[in-house]
């Protein structure tokens, strides 16, 4: 694998003649990488000549400063974890690289709808922050494709729409979630959970399940009640919020029994740690 941390080398590489690929997929990352990095990677390798991957911590995207000062780095292990899944190109860059003097840190774009519901308003500016990076990495890159989670709904909503409205020529292609054994979604930030607030957080999953087959038993207002009073009778976990949303759309739906594709969408606070979730409805 070769590791490329500015533009000027990466530009050099995916330039020379010889190298003609005819498909470039791309995984953006901010790194701490487990299996739900690795499936995207191995996705874009069965459907790319090229597979770049990046790891860039991006601060613009950080509401809370403590989250990002405690943000996971583990260089040394991602880098044996991408070599192993085959990735071609490690893209490491500084923010300087990324963000030099002059550059606009400004995107003119009205997200709307997308920009007032779940993580949103948990987390001002978060989005706009997500926005600027990925629109600035897929300029650097000029990928065919780039692959997201689904673990990371509301920002894969966002990205399709920013995409459609700059008139970006990429495919988008979203991914399954990853979870570990006892139904826990994979995140970079589960490696920060205390042991006990750990053995907890499985609670967040069983709930979004249980809360779909309650469907037909309850009114929405019914089951968000229920959804909030078992996910804080667990003392470690205290619900942000439960949200059933159109799955194109993500606006709040009124009513369960709706004709439209739905998704349960979660936030609950671990202790310092935000952990988010979803499931089909
Ligand atoms: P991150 O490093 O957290 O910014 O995530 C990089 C990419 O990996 C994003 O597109 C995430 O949605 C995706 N991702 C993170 N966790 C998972 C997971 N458990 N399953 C699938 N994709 C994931």
């Amino acid at each position: 694998m070769k590791i490329v941390s500015t533009i000027t080398d990466l530009d050099d590489f995916l330039n020379k003649p010889a190298n003609n690929w005819k498909s470039i997929g791309f995984v953006p990352t901010m790194g701490a990488l487990h299996e739900g990095h690795k499936s995207l990677i191995i996705r874009s390798k069965t459907e790319n000549d090229l597979t770049i991957v990046s790891i860039f911590v991006n601060p613009l995207q950080f509401n809370d400063k403590k989250d990002f000062e405690r943000y996971p780095h583990t260089l040394e292990s991602d880098i044996a974890k991408l070599t192993a899944a085959g990735c071609d190109i490690l893209f490491y860059p500084t923010t300087e690289e990324i963000y030099p003097k002059d550059f606009a840190q400004d995107l003119d774009l009205d997200l709307g709808m997308l920009d007032q519901v779940m993580e949103a308003r948990f987390r001002l500016g978060h989005f706009k922050g997500v926005c600027i990076v990925v629109k600035r990495l897929f300029d650097i890159i000029k990928p065919h494709k780039a692959y997201f989670g689904e673990k990371d709904f509301q920002q894969f909503a966002i990205i399709k729409y920013m995409v459609k409205k700059l008139v970006v020529p990429i495919q988008l292609i979203a991914c399954p979630i990853i979870r570990e054994e006892d139904g826990l979604a994979m995140s970079s930030r589960n490696m920060l959970l205390s042991l006990e607030i750990r053995q907890s957080a499985p609670l967040i999953y069983k709930t979004l399940l249980l809360a779909k087959s309650k469907r037909s038993e309850m009114v929405l207002n019914e089951l968000k009640r229920w959804v909030e009073n078992t996910i804080n009778t667990n003392p470690f976990l205290k619900l942000e919020y439960f949200e059933i949303v159109d799955s194109e759309t993500l606006i709040p739906t009124a009513s369960i029994n709706h004709s439209h594709s739905l998704h349960a969408c979660i936030a609950v606070r671990a202790g310092e740690i935000r952990l988010i979730d979803n499931i089909p409805f």
